[in-house]
């Protein structure tokens, strides 16, 4: 039999687009072999849970690995990219190239944890070493349980479970060098077609982001830096820049929720007046971490109510209704900012989120799943975990989930949250010259003012699509009829 003590070992990078804190590279150039540093866009997973990724998470995703490549070619080895089932494709691989080994970070979802056990076989027949890392989570699901041992539904216990088990692990550096294995040919870029090309719908995106793992360390150092103070008032107010604007970039791994947890430590640790804010920032991680433990117990959260109540829930099928909100068309200017913010740049202000989600669920009663779907396809931090947890949430059908009474009222979000209407200004422009009392409500304007300000309802911008009070009772209507069941 060869010997196989310096046999090139496979790293396989998934939803860890990244150098530094990445357990299984920094395990895999600890053992000194040579380094095969492989991709695989699989889309052939079919599983409950395994959904393709939508079209704004695509385009994030190339650009993503276009990072990781430059990335690695500082340390002289190629990202080496394939296409099809990894179960399959990797054990080729590793006949193909020799490699003797294959290291990968887990990722605690079903469909993944799935391949992830078929590989392991696959590989243990060939008599290959297999070994999977810590994932993207500050704590693994199977590490917090009730004494039955399921998983926690409400946040805030949830929360404290999660804190009491102390610090994560410190982050792992970049590795300084590896050693390159074999050439081998690989699917381009653009063979992958992640991009869109006709039409090219990406210039907004291009112009809001940079992926990749340089920007966001950056990111994270701006943010620490110049926003953590002020952010548990300033979270909330779409008008402002006053987020990390980290979630694409958690999303593809660029940067972990472990360098965040102890970076956001040490800035609160330098800067004790920051303390509280630090823990709002740190517990908003640990809604994502709520959300990803969630879909580990509930693989078909994006397609079936938590609580099934709901499965009775009477949702309108009303196509007219949901293109103008999906085309920010519905007559409420918070409402229309946010679909078109989300439109141009992939990404909405959370405040803004959870009105128009509420008014998709209960001003037009139509099915949360619609809204999610949308999302998904349009946001570039589009979270198998965060996506339908927080539209079940909004909904009400979910964990720890909103009160069903609980219908937002567009207006006064607006009047609390953006006060001077420069968010709406900025993403309803046909809007901006309407006076602050106005911008939110501008149905409540004299003909004179609606005059001065260049603005015909119903032709420069649409009549609301349902007047708010009817919206919110027959809502309410709806909703006492599943509290009843
Ligand atoms: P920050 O305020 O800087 O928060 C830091 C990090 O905490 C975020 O990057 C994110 O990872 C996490 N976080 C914050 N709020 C939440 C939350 N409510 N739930 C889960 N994690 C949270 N977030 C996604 O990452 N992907 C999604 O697909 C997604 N879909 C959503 C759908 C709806 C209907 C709603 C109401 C919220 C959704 N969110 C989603 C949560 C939240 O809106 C975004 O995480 C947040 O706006 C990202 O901006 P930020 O990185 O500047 O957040």
């Amino acid at each position: 039999m060869a010997d196989r003590s310096d046999a090139p070992c496979i790293v396989w990078f998934r939803d860890d687009l990244r150098l530094s804190d990445h357990t299984a590279l920094h395990a895999a150039a600890r053992t000194g072999r040579p380094v095969i540093c492989l991709y695989v866009f699989d889309e052939t997973l079919r599983q409950p849970g395994a959904r393709a990724i939508g079209g704004a998470a695509r385009w994030w995703l190339a650009q993503s690995l276009r990072a990781l490549n430059k990335g690695l070619a500082t340390l002289g080895v190629p990202l080496l990219l394939r296409k099809g089932s990894a179960a399959t494709i990797i054990p080729k691989l590793a006949g193909e190239s020799g490699a003797g080994a294959v290291f990968w970070n887990t990722i605690a979802q079903a469909p993944h944890l799935a391949t992830e056990r078929d590989l392991t076989a696959a590989l243990c027949d060939l008599g290959n070493e297999a070994q999977a890392f810590a994932g993207d989570l500050l704590a693994t699901p199977e590490n917090v349980r009730t004494k039955e041992g399921r998983g926690l539904r409400v946040f805030t216990p949830f929360w404290r479970r999660v804190q009491a088990m102390g610090a994560p692990p410190s982050p792992l550096p970049a590795p300084t060098h590896l050693r390159a294995g074999p050439s081998l040919t690989g699917e381009t870029l653009e063979s992958l077609r992640l991009e869109p090309t006709r039409p090219d719908w990406a210039g907004g995106l291009r112009d809001t982001w940079t992926p990749g793992e340089s920007a966001a360390q950056m990111r994270l150092k701006d943010f620490l830096g110049h926003r953590l103070s002020g952010y548990t008032g300033d979270r909330d107010r779409p008008d402002r820049d006053g987020t990390s604007g980290l979630s694409p970039h958690l999303r593809f791994g660029e940067v972990s929720p472990c360098q965040i947890w102890h970076a956001t430590h040490f800035a609160a640790a330098e800067h004790p007046a920051q303390a509280s804010d630090a823990d709002k920032f740190l517990s908003e991680l640990g809604w994502r971490e709520f959300c990803r433990h969630l879909l580990f117990d509930v693989p078909d959260l994006d397609t079936r109510n938590l609580q099934p109540s709901f499965d009775a829930f009477p949702w309108r099928h009303d196509e007219v209704a949901l293109a103008a909100w999906q085309r920010g068309q519905t007559g409420y200017p918070i409402v229309d900012a946010g679909m078109r913010q989300l439109w141009h740049t992939g990404v909405m202000h959370n405040r803004v989120r959870m009105v128009v989600a509420s008014f998709l669920v209960k001003h037009l009663l139509i099915d949360w799943r619609a809204g999610e779907k949308w999302f998904w396809d349009t946001l570039v931090d589009a979270d198998a975990g965060s996506n339908p947890a927080n539209w079940q949430w909004v909904a009400g059908s979910g964990a720890d989930a909103a009160p069903y009474f609980r219908v937002f009222n567009p207006m006064l979000q607006g009047e609390k949250f953006d006060p001077d209407g420069s968010y709406v200004r900025r993403w309803v422009p046909e809007l901006a010259g309407l006076p602050k009392k106005l911008i939110h409500q501008p149905w409540e304007a004299a003909p004179l003012e609606l005059a001065g300000a260049g603005v015909t309802l119903g032709k420069t911008y649409p009549h609301p699509i349902v007047d708010h009070r009817k919206g919110r009772e027959r809502a309410l209507k709806a909703y006492e009829k599943v509290r009843a069941r």
